[in-house]
């Protein structure tokens, strides 16, 4: 018989924890046992997988005892604290926030770019940043075809990604705002109801943001490439789910927009969107809950030899966080 495998999921009540849960049961992931850890806020609280009901537990040291496959949602400090703990305890831990991603002992893994990296594990493997996940898996198909030369990103990110109560807050300033009330700001930085806020994470010395710094770095992991010049203005939409980018790349060759149509359509994790004449290129509402990357708006940039422009969405919570968590776990089955 097939072996069956222990998987504790830590962030188990969030928004990618939650999906993560989903998409274990969805997939048939091949679950002996399955742990619920949060923190010791939600310990107790019950929730239903599939037929069964299971309780949630504080994720403590302890938690990992038997545990083959942990998945971490809880946020850099949580991962920082006990992911090392689940490795002592036998467990591969596959990580959803950023705390390792830029460690060179910590592959960091899109199945359909690099699968071969999780080969180096020493116990860690880093999911890489949502944004960076979709992007790449657009960039890869080029970068084979006719060699990148230059990528410049502006990022269009949904709310979800900031958590389970920051999408609480833009419902709520949104009604506010529609109601002429007051609008509250409480864990995202403005209004972002009827508004854009061209700043995710902290800002650094250079005047980059940290998501920005994030994709550029990432990205040249991910695809070996450490001196691809990449560049990211990353931004908060009054977007619920689903991030969206607008992509510009230079090619070292020629690649016409019809040939990449081709090309981004025939590869793994990726469908082509992209019929302007019936109003047909991927938007994040419609997208929502699907597993693919979706690339429309394919066009020549004819200010530089070798341009293209391409409009990439994809959910976030999904391809961005969790889908992409467990099919790096399925490459180690
Ligand atoms: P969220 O909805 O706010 O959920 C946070 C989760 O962490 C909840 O389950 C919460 O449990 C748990 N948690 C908080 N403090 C904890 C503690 N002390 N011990 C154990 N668990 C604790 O956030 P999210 O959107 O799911 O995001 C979770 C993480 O995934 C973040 O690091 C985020 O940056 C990352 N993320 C990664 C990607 C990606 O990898 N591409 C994409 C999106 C998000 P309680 O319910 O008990 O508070």
């Amino acid at each position: 018989m097939a072996r069956k495998y222990n998987v504790a999921v830590v962030g188990a009540t969030g928004m990618v924890g939650q999906t993560m849960v989903e998409v274990l049961m969805e997939r048939n992931f091949p679950i002996d046992g399955l742990k619920l850890l949060a923190s010791a806020r939600s310990k107790g609280l019950r929730v239903k997988v599939g037929d069964e009901e299971l309780s949630v537990e504080e994720a403590l040291p302890q938690s990992f005892d038997g545990i083959d496959f942990a998945f971490f949602s809880a946020g850099g400090a949580i991962s920082e604290k006990l992911a090392q703990e689940a490795v002592r305890h036998g467990a591969v831990v596959i990580d959803n926030s950023s705390a390792f991603r830029m460690d060179e002992n910590v592959p960091l893994v899109i199945p359909e770019v690099n699968p071969a990296a999780v080969r180096h594990h020493q116990g860690i493997i880093s999911n890489p940043n949502c944004s960076t996940i979709q992007m790449v898996v657009a960039l890869q198909p080029l970068q084979q075809a006719a060699g990148l030369k230059r990528v410049v990103a502006a990022t269009y990110q949904a709310i979800s990604g900031a958590g389970r109560e920051a999408v609480s807050e833009l419902r709520e300033q949104c009604r506010a705002h529609l109601a002429g009330e007051k609008v509250t700001v409480q864990r995202i930085a403005h209004q972002l109801a009827f508004n854009l806020i061209p700043h995710i994470d902290l800002f650094l010395d250079d005047g980059y943001t940290k998501e920005e710094e994030k994709m550029v770095q990432e990205t040249r992991k991910i695809m070996s490439l450490p001196n691809l010049p990449v560049t990211a203005t990353t931004v908060r939409a009054p977007v619920i789910n689903s991030h969206s980018i607008a992509l510009n790349v230079e090619l070292q060759s020629p690649l016409t927009p019809e040939e990449a149509r081709r090309l981004l359509g025939e590869s793994p994790g990726l469908a082509v969107m992209d019929n302007p004449a019936e109003l047909l290129y991927p938007m994040p509402l419609q997208l929502s809950g699907r597993d693919d990357v979706y690339v429309g708006r394919i066009r020549a940039d004819r200010s530089v030899p070798h341009g293209l422009n391409l409009w990439v969405v994809a959910d976030n919570i999904r391809k961005g966080a969790a889908v992409n968590s467990v099919q790096i776990a399925e490459l180690l089955l």
